[in-house]
């Protein structure tokens, strides 16, 4: 069955496209909502997925990866039909063979695809899984939101106690405090169960059927589906009609009461700042209980959620498990370090190499690749510039590179097996035997780090 999702959706053909005569002249650009991470801004990737996985494991999060393209039927199951997500904005293609395959717009469906798949659900429980990696969501580009962009989710399978959806926040603020992120906050909400929902539902059917004519047209279409949806429309004229509507907390039964105030009661144990925000209901299917979502604190008018998840108690039963209650979230990694950039927060830059290998002459050259090997091997971050013959120019680079020592492998230090060692600062050059090159690198490195302490 087709998902409702791909008419919508965008449909990529698998077909041998030949390239026109006119494509000869144009410049390519990355597809639209896509882009490039240039070099330059890689360390603030490394750093944020560094810190993200060493979180994870001091929260006890096993690691896993799900492929990235699923089974379209997957998301209409798992994330709902009647989702954003699903009818609008997913990238869903067809294979040769006719399987309706869709590059994954979220974790949680694939985390737990897999958990029921591979036998984790044999595992003593909870099961603790963080995936790192890109989605896809066909969305109408603007800042900080993409076509594809990277999330890492956390998904705690096997329990419902309200601690766990407490500490799935508070290892959001480990994150974001070892990123040197503050001023943040939590929006928080519980949207029910299946017991006490419906009543909700029917309490907001009552209330918008008697302003139907005045909605947008999305939402007298959601009325009909998922009336909860209406709730966090981004049309101005919807939002003011709205806010009268009844609230979620006033239709919840008892155990979902008692959840919500436990988690708060956690939230405040732990002195994580939160705003209860009954219009919270995150869109997705899946959500029992608890959903939150968390912002900067910024009033700019240009706020966009950093991170967002909740409980989901039915989704592992939907798709083919047993009951089983399980809580999750997903940060956003691109709008984690957009911030870090306005907030004028660093990341450290590469370590430059400490020695440069000038090359002269054939047999230089063929020396220094098999030196070069050598002080790979022995863990000295060495830069070359191979394609450069004269001396000059490669001591011009050493220095434009900021290395310490150059190492002048020519014509005559390849017959004698010897090697130039000279001090980019002092000028001072001696002459070492090629055996001995790594121990005496070494000794020169440690001696400089040290007085560069020293000073
Ligand atoms: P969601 O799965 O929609 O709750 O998203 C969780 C987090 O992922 C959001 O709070 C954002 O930080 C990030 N995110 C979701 N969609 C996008 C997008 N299109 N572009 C950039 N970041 C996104």
């Amino acid at each position: 069955m087709a998902g409702r999702g791909l008419g919508r959706g965008l449909l990529i053909q698998q077909r041998f496209i030949k390239p026109k005569k006119t494509m000869n002249k144009k410049s390519f650009q990355a597809v639209r909502g896509m882009r490039d991470i240039l070099p330059d801004d890689q360390r603030y990737w490394e750093k944020v997925r560094r810190i993200i996985g060493k979180v994870a494991e001091t929260y006890d999060f096993a690691r896993i990866d799900t492929p990235i393209l699923e089974n379209v039927d997957l998301f209409v199951k798992g994330t709902g039909a009647f989702t954003d997500i699903v009818e609008k904005e997913m990238f869903a293609l067809r294979t040769k063979g006719g399987d309706k395959l869709v590059l994954r717009p979220e974790f949680t469906p694939s985390v737990i695809r897999a958990y029921l798949e591979n036998g984790l659900s044999r595992l003593p429980h909870p099961v603790k899984l963080y995936s790192v990696g890109p989605i896809f969501r066909y969305e109408r580009p603007q800042k900080g939101r993409y076509r594809q962009s990277e999330q890492a989710s956390f998904e705690t399978i096997g329990e419902k106690d309200p601690v766990l959806d407490a500490q799935l926040i508070q290892l959001f603020f480990s994150i974001s405090g070892e990123l040197g992120l503050k001023r943040l906050v939590t929006q928080i909400n519980s949207v029910g169960c299946p017991q006490c929902r419906p009543n909700y539902k029917k309490a907001l059917l009552v209330f918008f059927r008697k302003i139907k004519n005045e909605l947008c047209s999305d939402c007298q279409r959601r009325l009909k589906q998922n009336p909860l949806r209406l709730l966090d429309c981004k049309n101005e004229k919807c939002a003011q009609l709205t806010e009268d509507a009844p609230q979620v907390i006033d239709s919840l039964c008892g155990e979902c009461h008692n959840h919500f105030k436990s988690v708060l009661e956690y939230l405040d144990e732990l002195e994580i700042p939160y705003i209860l925000n009954s219009r919270l209901v995150r869109g997705l299917d899946y959500y029992t209980k608890t959903v939150f979502e968390i912002w900067p604190e910024e009033k700019d008018g240009r706020q966009i959620a950093l991170a967002g998840g909740g409980r989901y108690d039915g989704l592992v039963k939907l798709l083919g498990g047993r009951e089983t209650q399980a809580v999750g979230f997903a940060i956003g990694l691109d709008r984690m370090i957009a911030l870090m950039k306005e907030r004028k927060i660093k990341a450290p830059s590469k370590a430059r190499a400490s020695v440069f290998l000038v090359q002269l002459g054939d047999l230089g050259k063929k020396k220094s690749l098999s030196l070069f090997e050598k002080l790979q091997k022995a863990g000295i971050k060495t830069a070359t510039s191979f394609n450069r013959d004269r001396m000059t120019t490669q001591l011009k680079i050493a220095n434009k590179l900021g290395s310490r020592f150059a190492l002048i492998l020519g014509q005559k230090e390849a017959l004698d097996e010897t090697i130039i060692v000279r001090d980019m600062i002092s000028g001072i050059q001696e002459v070492v035997p090629m055996a001995k090159i790594i121990n005496v690198l070494k000794k020169k490195i440690k001696s400089k780090l040290v007085v560069k302490r020293l000073v």
